[in-house]
This record gives structure tokens, C-alpha cells and sequence, in this order.
């Protein structure tokens, strides 16, 4: 086995890539170590880029839409073993005992709340790290080049769609068909829902429908409220624009009780509370999961066929890689590959 490896850091907010070598480090207690094959580009690695979260220790190495193979495990880690294919995500660790966690609300967490890439070092290397808590575990027939971004993109439409209340055969929005959106499409039509696409311009449309929209909005031909309403209201929308505006503009088009459901970062959103009022209407957000969450969501996404698209990287690009994800041009969603495949 090789004693060194290479990783990507960020020296300091703001700073360039590097890449560099490092010794490949020991798992501790309750870690273990995994040998990288892929790490999807998250828009979310830009707060580690950019230094936009509080508190980072620099250098660090971002990434948290990772698949690789565990190689070594540290003590007192149960249920895993070496040569086992995981996915490590966003939530990497809970304490267990707070308050939060104790309620299951283990996004929550006031003591322990790791995240990947963020508190300690992430995916864009060829090895990491990770508590066996963020571990999930990978189905044989899932690729870890192509199934990488289901780790967050995926995992977070998934687990809000699955938990937002709404039932087969009722009408569900995905507002923007991206990165986030086009999962979205395809999970909501995968869980029986009338999956309703809606974006800018007519451009998406085709796409939407292949994914397994039954309606299209264009959202710049016609008022997305009015459409949506044609259609009885939707009992949920998932906001996965970056665009305050655009999901103030679906609120409107929401059936009574309905909710829109963010989960994609943006400016201020400009509420009509008359309309929350009137119809018990409700806007909250979706934090993406914990590791079974995201377990959850490679299983059902090979059972059911929904599939990330991807545009492939090396290690070596990830500068250009980072910059094709942050410039809102990838189709759609952007990995780093640490293997052939
Ligand atoms: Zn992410
Ligand atoms: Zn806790």
C-alpha cells in the first residue's frame, strides 16, 4: 500500500486549490479510513472555498458527496469492515445524548455536529477519514462515479420529497431543473406523485418530461401560481432555484395546507403572508439527512432506476471542475473520479 496519498486543500478562504501530498492518516476510535473513488462538486463546497462558514480550520480538504471503499477501521467501530463500498455525506456525526438528538433531531445536534469537508477533511483526495456514523452503505449494482451525487444532491431531494407529507397522486412542483431539480423530477415521479417541472424558458422542458414530469411550466411565459392552480394546487413544492423571487412566485399556486419546501440557498424570499393566511400555506426548509437517509436513498434510486447526470473530472482538474459547477453551465452535476470507471 502506498504511504502517501494526494488531496485537494483550500490553504485559506478564498484560497486556490492545491493539490498535495500528505502521509495517509490512521483512523482513531470510532473512524475509519476510505480509499476515494469519486466525490461529487457540491455548491455547498463553495462555504468551504470561499470561507463562508464560521469556524473552519485552514487547510481543508472539501468534498462531501463521496464513494470509495473502506480500507482501515479504527477501534471500537461496529458493524463495518474493510472492503465494505460506502457513500459519506453531508452529516457525518451526532453526540447522541443532547437534547436534539435525543428527539432523533440529529441535524440538531448542540455538541458534536461534524460535517464532512467542512469540520474535517472531505472527499476531493484519495483517501479520507470519516466516523463510521456517516457511513452508508453502497449497493453493488450502483456505479461510485455515477451514483457519487446522490450522496447530497440526491439524498436531499429524496428525504425531503419522501418526508414532505405528500401522497401518491398528489401534485408535487419541482422548481428549477439543475443539479438538485432533475433528481427531483425524477424521484417525485418515481414516488407517484403528478410531478409538475417548472423553469425558465421552454428550453428544460423536454428534459423534464423524460425524467417523468406529466406538466411543464414555463415560468417566464406564464404565472407558475396560476398554472399550478389549474392543476387543483400543489401539495408541495421543492425549491431547489437560487432565486428568492422565483420561489415566492409557486406560493400562490400551493392547495391548502401545502408547503414549499427549500432546500436550495438564495436570497431573501419575499413572502405574501396574505397567502400563507388564506389557504394555511407554509414555507420551511429540508436539512438533507443522516446516513441512513442517504442509504436509503442509493437503494431506492438503483431499485427505481433515477440517475444522476454527471460530467467527469480528475483529481487533477478540480480547479476547472469546481469552476464548471460554480458557473451553473454542468449537465448537471459535477464529479471528481479517483478511479477509471
Ligand atoms: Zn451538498
Ligand atoms: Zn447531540
Amino acid at each position: 500500500m502506498p504511504e502517501k496519498m494526494r488531496v485537494v486543500q483550500v490553504p485559506e478562504p478564498k484560497g486556490p486549490f492545491e493539490i498535495v501530498e500528505r502521509e495517509i492518516p490512521e483512523p482513531k476510535a470510532g473512524w475509519v479510513r476510505v480509499k476515494v473513488e469519486a466525490c461529487g462538486i457540491c455548491h455547498s463546497d463553495s462555504l468551504t472555498k470561499e470561507g463562508h462558514w464560521p469556524g473552519i480550520q485552514y487547510p481543508r480538504v472539501p468534498g462531501h458527496e463521496v464513494i470509495g471503499v473502506i480500507d482501515a477501521v479504527g477501534p471500537a467501530v461496529a458493524g463495518w469492515r474493510a472492503g465494505q463500498r460506502v457513500g459519506i455525506g453531508w452529516h457525518a456525526s451526532h453526540c447522541g445524548y443532547c437534547d436534539p438528538c435525543r428527539r432523533g433531531d440529529f441535524f440538531a445536534c448542540q455538541v458534536e455536529l461534524l460535517t464532512t469537508g467542512i469540520s474535517f477533511d472531505g472527499g476531493y483526495a484519495e483517501y479520507m477519514l470519516a466516523p463510521a456514523k456517516a457511513l452508508a452503505l453502497v449497493p453493488d449494482d450502483l456505479s461510485s462515479i455515477e451514483g457519487a451525487p446522490l450522496m447530497c444532491a440526491g439524498l436531499t431531494t429524496f428525504n425531503a420529497l419522501r418526508n414532505s407529507g405528500a401522497r401518491p397522486g398528489d401534485v408535487v412542483g419541482v422548481l428549477g431543473i439543475g443539479g438538485l431539480g432533475h433528481l427531483g423530477v425524477q424521484y417525485a415521479a418515481k414516488m407517484g406523485f403528478r410531478t409538475v417541472a417548472i423553469a425558465r424558458g421552454k428550453d428544460k422542458e423536454a428534459l423534464a418530461r423524460k425524467l417523468g414530469a406529466s406538466h411543464y411550466i414555463d415560468s417566464q411565459a406564464a404565472d407558475p401560481a396560476a398554472e399550478l392552480n389549474k392543476l387543483g394546487g400543489a401539495r408541495v413544492v421543492i425549491a431547489t432555484v437560487t432565486n428568492g423571487e422565483a420561489m415566492a412566485a409557486v406560493i400562490g399556486g400551493l392547495a391548502p395546507h401545502g408547503a414549499l419546501l427549500v432546500i436550495g440557498a438564495s436570497g431573501p424570499i419575499p413572502v405574501n403572508p396574505i397567502l400563507l393566511i388564506n389557504a394555511k400555506r407554509s414555507v420551511q426548509g429540508w436539512y438533507s439527512g443522516t446516513s441512513i437517509d442517504s442509504q436509503d436513498t442509493l437503494n431506492f434510486s438503483t431499485t427505481t432506476g433515477v440517475q444522476s447526470m454527471n460530467e467527469f473530472y480528475p483529481l487533477e482538474k478540480v480547479t476547472e471542475a469546481y469552476e464548471r459547477m460554480m458557473s451553473g453551465k454542468a449537465r448537471f452535476r459535477v464529479v471528481l473520479k479517483m478511479v477509471e470507471g
